[in-house]
């Protein structure tokens, strides 16, 4: 089943493109990872398919269904039922670096609002599901204290679960480990790693060479907000697979 499917997918930011010409289509249980350099568009693409962008030309479908773009007055895609794509955003996990918990909230909170909010789930049946993946994270302990007593590590696992909490259907995350310290980074690499290996349904953009290759199905590499190159982690990383995806490794610092 085609879980997430691009079609034709452009992004203009004024004049400057960041998206174009994108097609992709990730199948249930695939895990997919981004990488190319910085601006190549790899962010804005999975922003296109949490719908926090809206692509200039395009579509975007989760498990078949479009958020059917409108074609405003001065011929730009807006959003046309914000009630539509609510459903079909809840759908769709996001991780992002920067955690985004909310910090006057605790850990427990963090996890039930959206269930409660969005999906209308009762309080009780909320709480059992965030204190499951509390333990799955392996921080059932901290249920009740507040972002900012955690480590980042530990904040990024929360994150997790609490985009898990809502039952995605496929789970993006967005360099994920980029804003941790090096001892931390392995802690959530391994809860990502446990998830594919469950079979979620996974989209990755990540410096970590080295977990792409082990994690993925399939590796997209983008450039200059196109995609160059897709195929398995040894065909990409294969030395003579493509001269654009070898002299992006080989400017890697350190090389992973
Ligand atoms: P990557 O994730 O590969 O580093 P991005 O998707 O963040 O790349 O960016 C792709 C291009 O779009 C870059 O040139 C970037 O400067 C531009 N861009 C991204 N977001 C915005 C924005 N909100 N406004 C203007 N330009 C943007």
């Amino acid at each position: 089943m085609e879980t997430i499917k691009m079609q034709n997918i452009q992004k203009k930011y004024g004049d400057k493109i960041a998206l174009t010409k994108v097609n992709l289509t990730v199948n249930k249980g695939e895990v997919v990872s981004l990488i190319g350099p910085s601006g190549s568009g790899k962010s804005t693409l999975l922003r296109c398919i949490n719908f926090l962008e809206v692509p200039s030309q395009g579509n975007v479908l989760i498990e078949g269904q479009p958020i059917d773009y409108k074609v405003n007055s001065i011929g730009k895609l807006t959003i046309g039922s914000k009630i539509k794509m609510s459903k079909v955003r809840s759908k769709v996990g996001m991780v992002f670096q920067h955690f985004n918990l909310w910090k006057h909230k605790t850990v427990l909170e963090n996890i039930i609002e959206g269930p409660m909010i969005v999906k209308k789930m009762p309080k009780e049946k909320a709480i059992e599901i965030a204190d499951e993946l509390l333990n799955k994270v392996g921080l059932y302990d901290k249920r009740n204290e507040h972002p900012s007593d955690l480590s980042g590590g530990q904040q990024q696992r929360i994150a997790i679960a609490r985009a898990l909490a809502m039952e995605p259907s496929v789970m993006l995350f967005d360099e994920a480990t980029s804003a941790l310290d090096p001892e931390m980074v392995n802690e959530v690499l391994q809860i990502m790693m446990g998830l594919a290996k469950e079979g979620m349904t996974m989209m990755i953009v990540t410096h970590e060479m080295g977990f792409a290759k082990q994690v993925s199905d399939r590796v997209v590499f983008m450039e200059d907000g196109q995609i160059v190159t897709i195929g398995t982690p040894n065909e990409i990383f294969a030395s003579n697979n493509n001269p654009r995806v070898t002299k992006f490794l080989q400017n890697l610092q350190p090389l992973s």
